[in-house]
């Protein structure tokens, strides 16, 4: 049964705090971390995700500055003290920055993280950090330009390096790698990334490809098991790391002459929703208990008057509907036609 405990607002010094609140599924899972889609437009078209690019006629009907604001704060005052902000292209959107902001600024909220193909990170990495960013995750298929421009359409590979290069003498050091591993694509250059992690303090997350309603046949031609490189890794002596509370699905690895860290996101392994501690809205103000569910939630009514509360009661009368599990082994991808549309 969900279990809400009664809410109290306290005031401290420097911000006012809510306590004692907790969005709770019927497994007893807690959630503290929203990923909040901005937008499905995407500038890349990678062949794993949108390989004909965003299909400009959808309707673009996005949650304004204030929507989210109404949702962050309802999600705040339901004990989230994470959000991501994705997409499609985030970055895409020209109040980012502001969306940044309104998170960081939202009481509760502890961390604000950007999942992002990069391509204006150069240009705006500093305006993003003053707005309040405490984390980054950065999508590179490859290190490879060739085989980069392959899988994303994109030459920007470069850009996107130099982007991380800016954001670390910044002094950042809370950003992530992200890559697909493709079978018939960039599998062989997993030996890359470990050399390219010898002298960089980041962590590479390799996640496991999903199916979806669009990608069947690529699927099936290009999945890469999680396991098979979790073992190569404890092979060659790399070591688990503990897992944080707030922190995303992955496994996380360690090694003694490696500066960067290794992260593996295995959905098809056996307890890989046992940790679920997330929430998705998509950029039409859908709640979505899980990636691959059959259906969304609206909430976008309650949004568009700027409702806190019915807000919040729209969110808890849905978490009893949370199952304990996808259902990806047995090929059922519910309404994820790819993950440009809920936001990945
Ligand atoms: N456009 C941004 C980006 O690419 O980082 C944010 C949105 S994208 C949907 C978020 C992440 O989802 C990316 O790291 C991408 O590689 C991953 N992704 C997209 N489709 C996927 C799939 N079918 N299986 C696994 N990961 C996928
Ligand atoms: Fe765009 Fe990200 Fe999908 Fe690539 S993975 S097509 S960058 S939304």
């Amino acid at each position: 049964m969900l279990q809400i405990a009664r809410v109290t607002r306290e005031m401290s010094s420097a911000s006012r705090i809510w306590k004692g609140v907790m969005l709770q599924d019927n497994f007893g899972r807690k959630f503290e971390y929203l990923r909040l889609s901005i937008t499905d437009a995407c500038n890349f078209r990678c062949n794993y995700c949108l390989p004909d690019g965003y299909d400009c006629l959808g309707e673009r009907d996005y949650m304004s500055l204030s929507e989210i604001q109404t949702l962050v704060s309802a999600f705040a005052q339901l004990g989230t003290k994470k959000v991501r902000i994705t997409g499609g292209e985030p970055a895409l959107r020209k109040d980012l920055t502001d969306i940044i902001a309104l998170c960081a600024n939202t009481p509760g909220i502890e961390q604000v993280a950007l999942t992002t193909n990069g391509f204006n990170l150069e240009k705006k990495i500093e305006q993003w950090l003053n707005a309040g960013l405490t984390n980054l995750n950065v999508s590179a298929d490859s290190l490879d330009p060739r085989m980069f421009e392959t899988i994303t359409g994109s030459s920007k590979l470069e850009n996107i390096l130099a982007g991380i290069t800016k954001a670390q003498a910044l002094g950042f050091d809370k950003i992530k790698l992200n890559a697909v591993l493709l079978k018939q694509f960039n599998l062989s250059m997993f030996d890359d990334y470990l050399a390219w992690l010898r002298d960089n303090a980041i962590t590479v997350r390799f996640i496991e490809l999903m199916e979806t309603g669009s990608n069947q046949l690529y699927f099936q031609q290009n999945h890469v098991s999680g396991s098979i490189l979790k073992q190569q890794l404890l092979d060659q002596g790399w070591s688990q790391v503990i897992r944080d509370k707030l922190a995303g699905p992955a496994q996380e690895f360690y090694h003694a002459e490696y500066a960067g860290k290794i992260g593996l996101i295995m959905p098809y392994s056996n307890d890989f929703c046992q940790t679920c501690n997330r929430l998705r809205v998509s950029s039409h103000g859908q709640l979505h208990l899980c990636l691959f569910t059959e259906q969304g939630i609206d909430l976008r009514s309650s949004l568009k008057e700027r409702d806190i509360e019915q807000t919040k009661l729209d969110v808890i009368a849905s978490m009893s509907n949370k199952k304990l599990s996808h259902e990806l082994q047995q090929n059922i991808t519910g309404i994820n036609q790819h993950f440009a549309s809920i936001g990945g």
